[in-house]
């Protein structure tokens, strides 16, 4: 008889299982799942058993070595989990151990006891539920936290409070101390939120929208919940939770970021009578693995996670959501490259759940799907309460005079807005104060040394920064090239904006938000919330900006410049650019007032541009789909990218190279590979960079290509001088 082997995921670069000999302990009868130690060359890992069976007959047996230690007494990760495993190493042809990894949190994926502890909550008293956060008025950091407990509906986990701001524990004590709240290190399984808000009167749409999903929720089905930014797609998911949750099962949401949505968060503890838990990368490794055994436990009702909470186990599955399904980051950039809708929707399916994906601005992907009656469609037209749609106007700067990129109708407008204490937002997508800085007598520009890419001036600092590979080296005194001190810069970022802004209106106050200033904890929360309160009545930022918030005295939006994606190299350039516009227009106008919002170009006649102006974001992806069918990109096609980058140009070619024979000598004619062509950006991090694209029109036989190719590429010889990897469905080219 043959022996029997566990096979085990173990993270490696390899595309195989590894096998092992049962340990001789105890162990369980079913080891699917469990965590285990194991020898791996000289060294001991951890690794997760995906499957038992016999022993392969070629392998001698001599060479098998057994587990040394079974870490669980029960399987850890669900059955339920490990087939997502299987499904996503098959279909992005990725090695299994870094895909299995992805299913524990860091802190399981070593040794170590599968235990949560106890969690500090901090709670108001009766005195705090009464206390109205402005007679806390000179005590501003008191009132921050009065406000933040109450917008939860009364208790938060420590962790949520965190980006209060340095120090901000030291406050709730005082507070404590007056009687306004409490600390308590309690069983985060009880639920402490009472959901005691009253349910909103839908409107017709939303109950509309609400009954088309219901009637289809015993099983799966995956709808698209469209809906135009503020007409109300989050009261139509705590409807559906709530439902979910009467039920007694589970709810999964994912959103692309919390850090920039706290208001989503604070919104369900107000809301639902539920156990909820948080599971995003700004908690710590013991705070992710607490929440990951609380869902697998069904300590938790519903869990608001981003990306990697794809991979929560829930033994009581009910609904997935997934809000602003179009947005890139539910794409992993590097490593192993999933989608996150895409998984969650293949979840979805094997765990018999439905599945809601909204957005204002679907994914062409995900309408193409909802077109074709794959996806149920459920839309909103129509803002919720009396906010109006803010109006689309283009402002052409072709041989206009600027003022740090902003034209004369832009500014006049500006002037009005603020004059009749407006809010207004400047939208640019690039910090800093100039992305170039040249030399006025020869020429020279600042380039980066290890990256194909000029250097941006960031004047504060007096620094020049690569925004690419985070060099930065500090700003010259004269030319290195001719020694002139006539050193000017081209172009603007939003550090420029907010100077001259500054200058121009010196009794405005203004806050900017972008990834320099919000590198503190708690400066985020702080300038957002000075935006949300009209405190700050000029608000300049990147797309940090564009996501989610409501400014209810906003009425003017500028769009310096659209044209960063109409102009990209990248097929999807527009696509992203109309998202961006109408994801931007849509924080304009949110209370009473109607918005405007004015979009400088330099390429006004852009079919695609007039065509968003002219209907909106539905016009613009029945356009752009047409544009895409014709051109035979995805949704039409299904694309693969193999990358390859090394310090030698050679290396990468020669390994492309060769992989290029072998995908052609293999693939059939349904599969198109070209290349290999350098990277849009050849040289980054001192690294050359190319890539060979695979196309074709059906899955089956891209992944018939793929499925040897992927290890066949291992073993080439080439392959040990670069490193490569494999994007299935990439999102930038
Ligand atoms: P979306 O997520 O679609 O952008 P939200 O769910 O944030 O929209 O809703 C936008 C605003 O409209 C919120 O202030 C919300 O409280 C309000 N709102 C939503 N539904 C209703 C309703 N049925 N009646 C009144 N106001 C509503
Ligand atoms: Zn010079
Ligand atoms: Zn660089």
């Amino acid at each position: 008889m043959k022996p029997t082997v566990w096979r085990v995921a173990i993270p490696s670069p390899l595309r195989r299982l590894f096998d092992y000999l049962p340990p001789d302990g105890d162990y369980p009868e079913q080891p699917v799942g469990c965590r285990v130690q194991v020898p791996f060359g000289s060294r001991k890992v951890v690794g997760l058993v995906v499957s038992v069976g016999e022993a392969d007959p070629d392998l001698p047996l001599k060479r098998l070595r057994p587990v040394e230690s079974c870490l669980d007494s029960e399987p850890l990760v669900p059955e339920s989990m490990m087939r997502l495993g299987e499904w996503g190493t098959r279909y992005y042809h990725h090695p299994p151990g870094e895909v299995f990894e992805h299913l524990l949190p860091l802190a399981l994926r070593r040794e170590g006891q599968a235990q949560r502890r106890q969690e500090d909550w901090w709670l108001l008293s009766e005195a705090g539920r009464q206390t109205h956060p402005d007679e806390l008025g000179r005590a501003p950091r008191q009132q921050a936290v009065l406000a933040r407990l109450q917008q939860a509906g009364g208790a938060l986990p420590a962790q949520e409070m965190s980006d209060l701001g340095q120090g901000w524990q030291s406050v709730a004590r005082r507070m404590a101390d007056n009687g306004l709240l409490f600390k308590e290190s309690r069983d985060p399984a009880v639920p402490l939120n009472r959901g005691e808000e009253p349910e909103m009167v839908l409107n017709p749409e939303q109950a509309a929208a609400l009954s088309r999903i219901e009637s289809d929720m015993d099983g799966f089905a995956c709808h698209l919940l469209e809906g135009v930014t503020g007409s109300g797609k989050t009261e139509v998911y705590l409807a559906l939770i709530r439902r979910i949750l009467a039920e007694d099962k589970q709810a999964l949401v994912l959103v692309p970021e919390i850090a920039l949505t706290p208001q989503l968060t604070l919104r369900f503890r107000r809301a639902l009578p539920a156990r909820i838990g948080l599971y995003h990368s700004g908690m710590n490794d013991r705070e992710r693995r607490d929440t990951w055994l609380m869902a697998r436990a069904g300590e938790l009702d519903v869990i608001i996670g981003t990306r990697s909470a794809v991979f929560l186990p829930l033994p009581r599955p009910g609904l997935m959501i997934l809000d602003e399904e179009h947005d890139p980051a539910f794409k992993q950039q590097d490593g192993f490259r999933y989608s996150a809708r895409d998984l969650a929707v293949v979840r979805a399916r094997q765990q018999a759940m439905p599945i809601v994906l909204g957005s204002a601005t679907p994914a062409l992907e995900t309408l193409r799907n909802a077109r074709d009656g794959r996806y149920g469609h459920a839309q909103l037209s129509q803002r919720a309460g009396d906010a109006r749609p803010p109006a689309l106007k283009v402002i052409d700067i072709r041989g206009q005079e600027l003022e740090a990129g902003l034209s004369g109708r832009l500014l006049q407008r500006l002037d009005e807005r603020l004059k009749a204490g407006e809010q207004a937002l400047l939208f640019l997508n690039r910090r800093g104060y100039a992305p170039v800085l040249v030399c006025n007598q020869c020429g020279w520009t600042a380039d980066c040394l290890r990256c194909d890419a000029r250097m941006t001036y960031h004047r504060r600092r007096g620094s020049l920064d690569c925004h690419h590979c985070g060099a930065s080296r500090r700003l010259p005194r004269a030319c290195p090239e001719c020694a002139s001190e006539k050193l000017g810069v081209a172009g603007q970022g939003t550090e420029q904006l907010e100077q001259v802004l500054a200058r121009r209106y010196p009794h405005i106050s203004q806050v900017r938000i972008d990834r320099d200033t919000t590198r503190r904890q708690g400066a985020l929360d702080a300038k957002l919330a000075a935006a949300r309160d009209g405190e700050a009545q000029l608000l300049i930022g990147t797309q940090m900006l564009a996501k989610g918030h409501d400014f209810p005295n906003l009425t003017l939006v500028g769009l310096v410049d659209a044209d960063q994606g109409l102009m990209s190299a990248d097929f999807r350039g527009p696509e992203r650019m109309a998202q961006l516009v109408t994801q931007v227009a849509g924080r304009a106008g949110r209370g009473k007032k109607a918005g405007e919002v004015l979009i400088q170009t330099r390429a006004p006649e852009h079919p695609l541009l007039e065509t968003l102006i002219r209907g909106g974001y539905p016009a613009f992806a029945d356009a752009a789909l047409r544009e895409r069918s014709e051109a035979g990109f995805p949704p039409y096609s299904h694309l693969a990218l193999l990358r390859a980058e090394a310090h030698e140009k050679t290396a990468v070619q020669a390994f492309l190279e060769e992989a290029m024979g072998l995908g052609q000598a293999t693939a059939d004619e349904r599969v198109l590979l070209m290349g290999p062509v350098p990277a849009p950006m050849e040289r980054r991090a001192g690294r050359y960079r190319a890539q060979i694209m695979i196309q074709a029109d059906e899955r089956t036989p891209l992944h018939q290509l793929l499925t040897p190719l992927a290890p066949a590429l291992e073993n080439l010889k080439s392959a040990r001088r670069v490193r490569w990897s494999l994007d299935v469905d990439p999102i930038d080219l």
